[in-house]
C-alpha cells in the first residue's frame, strides 16, 4: 500500500510538472521576453556597476577592467557566447590607439553574440559605453546613468534574447551586445571596432545605440513616458518606421525627435558611438534621456536613476531588435 500510494503520487508529479513546462513552453512570446527585463535587476546590476569600487571606469584604468571583467563574468554566467573564441570576450586594443589621453593604456571593448537561427551572417549591433570619466579631486564619478544605465540593459536585453533561445524561439538575425571602451575621450572604442569588426561591416545590418536612458530631463518632469530618438530617420526610412511601430504596438513611449534636427546645435547626432557606423552608412537609432544637472558630475550616481521608467525603456530596445532581427526582409539603408 505505501509503495502505490508513493508511484501514484510519483506519478502525480511527474505529470504536473511536465503540463507545466508544456504549457509555459507554449505560451512565452516576445512580451514574456521583453518582461524578463525588470526594475529590479537593472538597479541590481547598476548599484554595482556604477559603484564606488569601479573609480568611475576610466579608460585604461583598474577602474575601467574591473568593470570589463563584471560584463564578461555575466556572460560566463548566463551562458551566452562570444564572438571571438569560448570564454574570451574582450576585443584588445592596444595603448597607442588612445592617441588622446596623456598616459595611455590599453583598453577593451567587450562583446558578446546570440547567433541568429536563420540568417546567422545578418548581425544587429546593440551598443553601450561602459567607460566613465573616472575620478577628479578625489571624487568618484560613478557615471550611473551614463552609461551605466545603457550598460546594464544590454546585461537584460541579452538575456532576454538568450531565454528565447533556450525555448527555441531564438532571433533569426544574429545580435551583437557591443560594450564600447573609450567613449568619453573621443569615441574610440566604436571607433575601433568600425576598423576592426568581428563581423563584416556589409552584414551588419543596424545599431541601436543606447547612451544615457535612466533619468529624466527637467523640462519632461510633467510627462516622463518618453525617450528622445536620434538618427533613426537619417539612413533608413523603413528602420524609423518599424521603430515608430514597434513602440507603438508594445510600449507606448512618447517618442521625441527634438534633438533628430539637422541644426540641432547639441549634435548629439555626431556625439556617441552610433555615429561610427552611421559614417559607415549603416543604419542607426540612439536612445537618449537627455542632460541633467548631475551629467558629468560626481553626482551621477545610481539612487537617482528611475528604474521603472529605464526598464521601459529597456523593453523598447529589446523588441525593436526583436523586430529587426526576425522581420523577413532585412531592413535597408535606403536613404542614401
Ligand atoms: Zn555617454
Amino acid at each position: 500500500m505505501k509503495y502505490l500510494i508513493l508511484i501514484i503520487i510519483t506519478i502525480l508529479a511527474v505529470s504536473c510538472n511536465s503540463a507545466q513546462n508544456a504549457i509555459s513552453t507554449k505560451i512565452m512570446t516576445r512580451v514574456d521576453y521583453a518582461n524578463t527585463i525588470t526594475a529590479e535587476e537593472l538597479k541590481t546590476h547598476l548599484y554595482i556597476f556604477a559603484g564606488d569600487a569601479m573609480e568611475g571606469r576610466m579608460t585604461g584604468t583598474k577602474g575601467n577592467n574591473l568593470a570589463a571583467e563584471y560584463l564578461r563574468n555575466y556572460y560566463i554566467d548566463q551562458g551566452i557566447s562570444s564572438p571571438i573564441e569560448e570564454n574570451n570576450y574582450y576585443q584588445s586594443i592596444p595603448s597607442d590607439y588612445f592617441g588622446r589621453m596623456e598616459n595611455p593604456q590599453p583598453s577593451q571593448n567587450v562583446v558578446a553574440f546570440i547567433r541568429g537561427s536563420e540568417k546567422p551572417d545578418e548581425v544587429i549591433v546593440i551598443s553601450a559605453h561602459y567607460d566613465h570619466i573616472g575620478i577628479k579631486d578625489g571624487n568618484i564619478y560613478n557615471g550611473a546613468d551614463d552609461d551605466g544605465s545603457g550598460t546594464v540593459s544590454l546585461l537584460e536585453i541579452a538575456q532576454a534574447f538568450h531565454e528565447a533561445v533556450k525555448n527555441g524561439n531564438g532571433p533569426k538575425r544574429s545580435i551583437l551586445f557591443l560594450h564600447v571602451t573609450g567613449e568619453e575621450i573621443g569615441l574610440y572604442g566604436s571607433k575601433y571596432y568600425t576598423e576592426n569588426p568581428l563581423f563584416p561591416l556589409e552584414n551588419t545590418v543596424c545599431n541601436l545605440n543606447v547612451d544615457m536612458i535612466g533619468r529624466i530631463d527637467p523640462t519632461k518632469e510633467e510627462n516622463p513616458n518618453y525617450i528622445y530618438l536620434i538618427g533613426s530617420d537619417k539612413l533608413s526610412q523603413e528602420l524609423h518606421d518599424l521603430s515608430e511601430e514597434v513602440n507603438k504596438n508594445y510600449i507606448n513611449l512618447e517618442f521625441d525627435y527634438t534633438f533628430n534636427a539637422d541644426n540641432d546645435p547639441n549634435r548629439f547626432y555626431y556625439r556617441s558611438d552610433h555615429y561610427n557606423f552611421a559614417k559607415n552608412n549603416i543604419p542607426i537609432i540612439f536612445y537618449f534621456n537627455g542632460v541633467h544637472a548631475d551629467y558629468h558630475r560626481h553626482t551621477d550616481t545610481p539612487d537617482k536613476i528611475e528604474y521603472e521608467l529605464m526598464a521601459k525603456r529597456a523593453q523598447l530596445i529589446f523588441h525593436t531588435a526583436w523586430e529587426i532581427a526576425n522581420r523577413e526582409d532585412r531592413i535597408t539603408a535606403d536613404k542614401l
